[in-house]
């Protein structure tokens, strides 16, 4: 148990036909919740950082990030993983590794073809030699707001995905087949057919983004269908802001900074209990 790489928890997972769900955080009222939930619900679970709000945001830095899962992860009943999600600068991701992060994403979706594997292949080719996992991305995951999940020309395609893998060496790679990022206009709806023949054409462990506003029976039937990893932010991070701003309309200025932490880290608790049921694997 404790900390533990990414693909072991895909292959873990992807046994028992289901998927591990990631969640984006920022800080330890968002992480320690994370792992609070998985440890009861004995589930294995993702910890992930998207890089923007470490260094646009500033609400963490790398290694402060890394130390603080690390260390919490070790101290875990239930197998805890560190990811870097959506990255396209190689450098970043070098010194990602160096803080410590033991899976990385490089995101070269919105490159062409040959490009995409020119910098999915140097990325790991470097992280593979520190064992260091990599997620890539074909196909693009765009933006739920702009309608992007149902343009069909971003979704992956399947034989070039068995390409992709074999010329990239990728531990996992993220699929378009309809989510999207964000808040989604109409409810969305994964095209089904085409993960089955993604998974059909590839080995490695199939990742689904835009795990917020997907209904559930949805996303059951994509983890059977190959899907070994959902990545989760958005709502997250919304339960994350209306509950700070519930307590500070409830307390108003007579409210203690100090009791901030705990009662968002109960809300999310809660909110992470029923997410992580859509999780099937069960530790031992
Ligand atoms: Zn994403």
């Amino acid at each position: 148990m404790a900390f533990e790489k990414v693909s072991t928890i895909l292959k873990m997972v992807d046994e028992a036909d289901t998927a591990a769900l990631a969640f984006d955080c920022v800080d330890y009222n968002t992480v320690y919740p994370v792992i609070r939930a998985a440890e009861q619900l004995k589930k294995p679970v993702i910890v992930m950082l998207y890089p923007e709000h470490q260094y646009l945001n500033q609400l963490t830095s790398l290694g402060t990030f890394a130390g603080m899962v690390k260390e919490l992860a070790e101290k875990a009943k239930v197998p805890v993983g560190l990811h870097l999600d959506h990255c396209s600068d190689y450098e970043y991701i070098l010194q990602a590794i160096k803080a410590g992060f033991t899976s990385v994403m490089i995101d070269g979706s919105m490159l062409p073809f040959e490009e995409n594997i020119t910098i999915t292949s140097k990325v790991t080719e470097t992280a593979h030699a520190l064992g260091v996992d990599v997620e890539a991305e074909l196909g693009h995951v765009g933006i739920a707001a702009r309608g992007d999940g149902e343009v069909k020309d971003l979704y992956t395609q399947p034989h070039a995905a068995a390409e992709f893998c074999a010329r990239t060496g990728a531990d996992s790679i993220a699929v378009a087949i309809g989510s999207a990022h964000g808040v989604y206009m109409t409810e969305p709806k994964l095209d089904l057919k085409r993960l089955e023949e993604i998974n059909e054409a590839v080995k490695v462990p199939l990742v689904l983004h835009g795990g917020s506003g997907i209904p559930n029976e949805q996303m059951a039937q994509a983890f059977r269908k190959g899907i070994n990893k959902l990545n989760v932010g958005t709502e997250y991070f919304q339960l994350y802001h209306d509950t700070i701003c519930d307590y500070t309309k409830k307390e108003g200025a007579g409210g203690s900074l100090f009791d901030i932490g705990t009662y968002t880290q109960k809300a999310l608790y809660e909110y992470l209990l029923k997410k992580m049921q859509l999780c099937q694997f069960e530790c031992k």
